[in-house]
């Protein structure tokens, strides 16, 4: 019987298994590497880990969570998460195994929208947050996709970046409100649907309509969904953005079930605000209140 299972190995569940460890749980951190940040080369808003690879500070944090000697980290895939007497049961590539709780940091699983050639960009030239990725292309050309409220907050947020603003609309009718922050804003709008999104010297070519625009970055907005069903197995409250209910010390709407990271939010946010940083400080919390609440058990 372990104290604590902690599923997946991004930024929040290591921190979480750093936080367990430290404190001498016994965990088992089970990550199946499908990480949402694959092919990013240098993430940034991470203060000590300014531009780093993803790749690299997971490795960084394996090595630093390997130093505590009552964590197994082990490379697998959780299929199934289930309440058994007072703790619970999972299914680890077909074993079982036993533990008093349970922090679920799967994070979620992106849908790039429909844009032929942006899968191949993803993560290096196209992203989806300016706070991630804006300052290295600042005072550049920037594309913003699509004509979402998303949209509007993107062009808002990068006319502090660049005076070079092009938006997509992709086929899709720009509404009046809309239409007006562009104006406010002072974009340029694109018309036509894409037809290609192509890496380019310095940037990416979109050909939309009958135009060729080169950018030194495009944002977009993915639509997102939980990774794994665990939130959905285990019957925990969910919030209208796809995400797992927790209040501020992690806890989800079953006792003894933690989550962190993207997957989970508080009421009070609408959506997610995916970073490293939020994710491993999430992480810490519900950590934390795991090792408070197994001194009661
Ligand atoms: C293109 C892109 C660029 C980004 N750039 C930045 C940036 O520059 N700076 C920044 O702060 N943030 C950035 N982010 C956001 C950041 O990557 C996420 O906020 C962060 O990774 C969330 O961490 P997490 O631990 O919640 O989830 P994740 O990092 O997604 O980790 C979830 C883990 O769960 C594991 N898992 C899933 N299902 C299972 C299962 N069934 N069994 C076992 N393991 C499982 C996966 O393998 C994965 O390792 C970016 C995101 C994207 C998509």
């Amino acid at each position: 019987m372990k104290d604590t299972i902690v599923i997946g190995g991004g930024p929040a569940g290591l921190q979480a298994a750093l936080t367990l460890g430290r404190m001498r749980r016994d965990v088992l951190l089970v990550d199946s590497g499908d990480y949402r940040n694959a092919s990013v080369e240098h993430a940034h808003n991470f203060i000590t880990n300014d531009g780093l690879a993803p790749s690299e500070i997971r490795e960084q944090a394996r090595k630093e969570v390997a130093a505590y000697p009552t964590v197994e980290q082990r490379s697998a895939r959780v299929q199934s998460v289930a309440r058994e007497g007072d703790g619970f049961v999972a299914y680890v590539d077909g074993e079982t195994v036993h533990a008093r709780t349970v922090i679920l940091a799967t994070g979620m699983r992106d849908t790039l929208p429909d844009v032929p050639g942006l899968a191949d960009v993803w993560g290096v030239e196209a992203g989806q947050c300016p706070f991630c990725h804006g300052y290295e292309i600042a005072d550049r050309t920037i594309a913003v996709h699509g004509v979402a409220a998303h949209t509007a907050m993107f062009v808002t947020l990068l006319r502090n970046l660049s005076d070079e603003l092009v938006v997509l609309p992709d086929g899709d009718q720009i509404d009046d409100d809309t239409q007006k922050t562009f104006d406010d804003v002072g974009v340029r709008v694109v018309p036509g649907t894409i037809r290609s999104v192509d890496r380019a010297e310095g940037g990416v070519r979109i050909a939309a309509g009958d135009q060729e625009v080169l950018a030194a970055g495009l944002f977009v907005t993915p639509t997102f969904e939980q990774s794994a069903p665990f939130a959905e197995q285990l019957g925990l409250d969910m919030l209208p953005s796809g995400a797992i209910e927790i209040d501020v010390q992690g806890n989800t709407s079953v006792p003894g079930v933690y989550a962190a990271g993207d997957l989970a939010h508080v009421a009070e946010l609408p959506m997610p605000r995916p970073s490293l940083l939020g994710a491993a400080a999430a992480g810490l919390v519900a950590g934390s209140t795991a090792v408070h609440d197994l001194l009661g058990g």
